[in-house]
């Protein structure tokens, strides 16, 4: 198992509709979009003063959903859940893979452990004792009393992750073996035929492989260039090896996690439990998938053979 899993993944891909992207171009290049709504049911993920991530996180894939019928009607779109239920990790992978989608974003609300503070409050007069037997002697001393509190932290902005391309082998395992879906699984049964697999096609799933991670590396820039054009923070790009990232890792296609902001802050809790934060939201992610089309269609970002002609 191990590293055989994603090249497991890339491999489905592949021998479902790769080859049906060689012998027909004009195939559309974003044809079919996952969109994950993070935790739900069981687990609502972290927690606000109004909400919990689940929530929020499902209202605005929700929006997005709306809102990309209506902007991008030509790419079909399939949610992982549309209400306050937790598919394992496991099923959202699959489902986005037998819809062979081309693209999977998760969207999930981020959170920061609250500021700690600490402050002299007032003194009090204490008794202490020095040295021994007839020599003692008593004496008292102001000491402080401290006050501990805390404040909510004020890490604010969006961030959106792809998976790390290393160091994420022992995760992927600790996930599998926590997945109760995965044991009913066809995924074995994928691995054993990846096992009797050429060499000559494992050379193609690593050139696979490259581009998703050149596709998804373009698409997590852009929608983070969006969050900075309406004037969100930009935490930037990044790479993770956390639990929840295996969602990346377990989807043969292109796959972002949008960390949509704060909901430790509770400004950005606000805005995002808001109405008009949600669709401000779910704008921006539609102006990064139109970018994200139109390069693809034009061929600047990484193409049917994993090469980038930029
Ligand atoms: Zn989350």
């Amino acid at each position: 198992m191990r590293k055989r899993l994603i090249v497991a993944w890339v491999l489905l891909m592949i021998f479902s509709n790769g080859t049906e992207a060689q012998k027909a171009p004009q195939r559309p290049a974003l044809r079919r979009i996952v969109i994950d709504a993070g935790h739900g049911g069981s687990d609502q993920g972290a927690k606000g003063e109004l909400s919990t991530e689940a929530n929020i996180a499902l209202n605005i894939s929700l929006k997005l959903e709306q809102m990309l019928r209506e902007q991008m009607p030509e790419v079909d779109i399939i949610m992982t859940r549309r209400e306050d239920v937790y598919p394992s990790l496991y099923e959202r992978c699959d489902i986005a893979n037998r819809a062979k989608a081309d693209l999977f974003i998760s969207i999930h609300l981020n959170s920061a452990p609250r500021t700690k503070h600490k402050e002299v409050s007032h003194y009090e007069t204490k008794t202490f004792y020095k040295g021994k037997g007839k020599k003692k002697k008593k004496y008292t001393k102001e000491v402080p009393v401290y006050r501990y509190w805390s404040s909510p932290s004020p890490a604010m902005g969006t961030e959106t992750y792809i998976w790390s391309a290393a160091k994420n082998e022992s995760k992927k395992r600790e996930m599998m073996e926590n997945e109760d879906a995965f044991v009913d699984s066809s995924i074995n049964q994928i691995i054993r035929e990846f096992d009797s697999r050429s060499p000559e096609n494992a050379a193609f799933v690593a050139l696979k492989a490259k581009q998703f991670f050149e596709r998804s590396q373009y698409l997590a820039f852009t929608i983070e260039d969006e969050f900075k054009k309406i004037g969100r923070v930009s935490r930037e790009a990044r790479q993770r090896n956390e639990k929840g990232i295996w969602v990346l890792e377990g989807t043969s296609m292109p796959s972002v996690l949008v960390e949509t902001g704060f909901i430790s802050n509770p400004e950005e809790e606000k805005y995002l439990y808001s109405d008009a934060g949600q669709r401000e939201t779910s704008q921006v992610i539609i102006n990064a998938l139109k970018r994200y089309k139109n390069s693809l269609e034009n061929r600047t970002i990484g193409t049917a053979n994993g090469v980038a002609r930029k």
